[in-house]
């Protein structure tokens, strides 16, 4: 079971009364119930969010789309009401009358403490559709290549942040960042011992968008990147093979990733070396 993670870019609710609250809490346990039960007396409907506090920061943020259209106080007694909660730094009160309400509160977005890009996939998948009905074929090589060199900077930056061995070690959970990055819902089969692995993905964007386009069209994007991790992780040359594709009919995309094996060829002796 997956749970959808929706990310708080913005709100729209026509004819309601829409407000972002952010706040500044003190990272101590209990904060966020302390806030929530002084937000929910004031009748105010949170709506989505997010919160932030790593174990080593003091101070964490709490931000959420809130529609206040029933709320009980006016916006400067709330304000007065929320920052006299003992774990409230601060707090911020933005409103939109017209019901839809934009984030410009949060930037730089970040993950892992490095700037990051929310793209929507069919956004995405319409680049690269029409990448081939310009380039036609040729338009794969170009995508396999951007989404190889992808790949192997996302996992240099890996082992920048974790370290080569524990990465290699936690090569199943770390593949699931996949997952949690929103490109398929993926399952992973190492290869006791070994290099090898077998993506599971389900939902995978590319080969959704054609399975929906009735495009038989397996994957080049995902199968680029995960060459190109899987190459820099180990620092060898891999090869990645789609055995099933949604785009092909089946349930989900399967890949096979396996370790290139040099293949030395055996040149005959010369003369001179025989003698
Ligand atoms: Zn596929």
């Amino acid at each position: 079971m997956r749970y959808p993670k929706d990310l708080a870019v913005w709100e729209y609710a026509p004819g309601r009364k829409l407000a972002q609250i952010v706040f500044s809490l003190k990272n101590v346990k209990g904060a966020l119930a302390q806030v929530s039960t002084a937000v929910s007396e004031s009748d105010i409907n949170m709506l989505s969010g997010f919160e932030s506090a790593t174990s080593a920061s003091k101070v964490g943020t709490w931000s959420f789309f809130a529609d206040i259209t029933d709320a009980r106080d006016d916006v400067e007694s709330l304000r007065k009401k929320l920052l006299a909660v003992p774990v409230v730094v601060g707090v911020e009160i933005l409103l939109a009358e017209d019901g839809f309400m934009v984030d410009t509160q949060h930037f730089p977005v970040r993950f892992s403490n490095r700037r990051a890009l929310i793209l929507r996939t069919d956004a995405l998948s319409e680049m690269v559709s029409h990448m081939w009905s310009v380039f036609g074929s040729g338009a794969a090589t170009i995508i396999d290549q951007m989404a190889e060199s992808m790949g192997r900077y996302t996992a240099q930056e890996m082992i920048e942040d974790f370290g080569k061995e524990f990465v290699v070690n936690a090569l199943e959970e770390v593949l699931q960042t996949y997952s949690a990055l929103g490109y398929a819902d993926i399952g992973i089969v190492r290869r006791e011992s070994s290099e090898s692995v077998s993506v599971h993905a389900r939902e995978l964007f590319e080969c959704e968008a054609n399975a929906r386009n009735n495009l038989r069209r397996k994957s080049i994007f995902f199968r680029g990147h995960l060459r190109g991790f899987m190459s820099a992780i180990f620092q060898a040359d891999f090869e990645v093979t789609e055995v099933q594709c949604r785009a092909e009919g089946d349930d989900a995309c399967t890949f096979l990733v396996a370790r290139v094996e040099s293949i030395v060829p055996r040149m005959p002796l010369s003369s001179e070396e025989k003698a």
